[in-house]
């Protein structure tokens, strides 16, 4: 939704933690793959809003192996611009690699991820910002009028949106829009892999965080054509499984392999028992029956499963103590040095 100008801005901090003009408060990610013909004008449109908003900011546009001049137009902008910055990729690494990149490279309060395509309008970005005043971690857009191809596009993902709401349980009307806003330290210790970038909200949740939707504004692509066709479903639930699995089991996966174990072997007991039992009671020979080859087989499996449950935990404690992750995450610290 389109804002006017924002003077509250000037000289405040977006987040109230810092003073306002000793770090960045603002930094966009712009994740860049063959858009040539939509650079300058994203340029231009980007920079006229973020002028406006009278913050600190910088921009960083990630050049994903682009074999188009995409770079070059860059640069050029880049000459005039001293605020763009380019993160230049050795290859194709895809948008979730980029925006990894454009993460890792950014200093500011606030990060805010955009595609180049504009089909996002960059005059949505105040009023993201707007709610992370606020006070929310999170701020999603959410493109309520679509405008991409109604059946292949808009239909699948309004399916694939309520099912990843579903199973993550959290729900967002659009998860596949790039833009949305973070504070910074929600995105700490986020590594993101496939098609990830759009769960980000979901590790955020796990986090603790604030999200709220914004409804935002959308266009057909100016230039250029989609990178994408209908695989991309496909990724993106297969991501969501292990997101699913990391969420609930990460810090513990022997609840997960070791329970299966333990219920395969319960299979195992009730088999022979029931062997046992025919024996006895039927003198049916046990041969004559499935059961011995069943026994044995969920017997097997429950020793395997919580086996691997073991080599999971190890793999998790390494991990962890690797990364010095911790199971637990910090709003704030009261009375504390910096
Ligand atoms: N993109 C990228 N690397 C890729 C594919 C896409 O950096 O391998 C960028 C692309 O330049 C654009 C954004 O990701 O800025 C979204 O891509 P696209 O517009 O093709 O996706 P759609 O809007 O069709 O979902
Ligand atoms: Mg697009």
């Amino acid at each position: 939704m389109t804002t006017p100008a924002a003077p509250q801005f000037r000289n405040q901090p977006i987040t109230g933690c810092h003073a306002p003009w000793d770090i960045l408060a603002l930094s966009v990610v712009i994740p860049v793959f063959n858009e040539e013909g939509n650079i300058a004008l994203l340029c231009e449109r980007l920079f006229r809003v973020l002028d406006r908003l009278a913050i600190t900011f910088e921009v960083i546009a990630v050049n994903d192996g682009s074999n188009d001049r995409s770079l070059e137009r860059l640069r050029d902008q880049a000459s005039s611009l001293a605020q763009l910055r380019i993160v230049d990729l050795r290859r194709n690494f895809g948008q979730t690699a980029a925006l990894m990149a454009g993460i890792d490279h950014a200093r500011g309060d606030v990060v805010v991820m955009i595609d180049a395509d504009l089909q996002n309008d960059p005059e949505d970005i105040p009023e993201l910002l707007e709610k992370i005043r606020e006070g929310y971690d999170v701020v999603s857009g959410w493109r309520q009028d679509r405008k991409d191809a109604p059946l292949r596009r808009n239909f699948v993902s309004r399916i694939a949106n309520g099912l990843i709401s579903r199973i993550s349980g959290v729900p967002l009307a659009d998860y596949g829009c790039t833009l949305k806003a973070y504070r910074r330290d929600i995105l700490q210790g986020v590594r993101l892999y496939g098609e990830m970038h759009r769960f980000i909200p979901i590790y955020a949740s796990w986090m603790g965080a604030k999200i709220v939707e914004v409804r935002v504004l959308h266009h057909p692509r100016r230039s250029g054509k989609s990178k994408y066709g209908l695989e991309r479903v496909f990724k993106v639930l297969l991501d969501l499984i292990v997101v699913k699995f990391l969420d609930r089991h990460f810090v513990k996966p022997i609840y997960v392999f070791g329970g299966f174990g333990v219920f395969s072997f319960a299979l195992c007991v009730m088999s022979t028992l029931w062997m046992l039992y025919l024996k006895l009671a039927d003198g049916v020979s046990m041969i004559l029956t499935p059961l011995p080859l069943i026994s044995a087989m969920t017997f097997l499996v429950s020793c395997m499963s919580i086996l691997m449950g073991l080599l999971a935990e190890m793999l998790v404690r390494t991990y962890f103590e690797s990364q010095q992750r911790t199971a637990y995450a910090v709003r704030t610290l009261i009375n504390f040095d910096r």
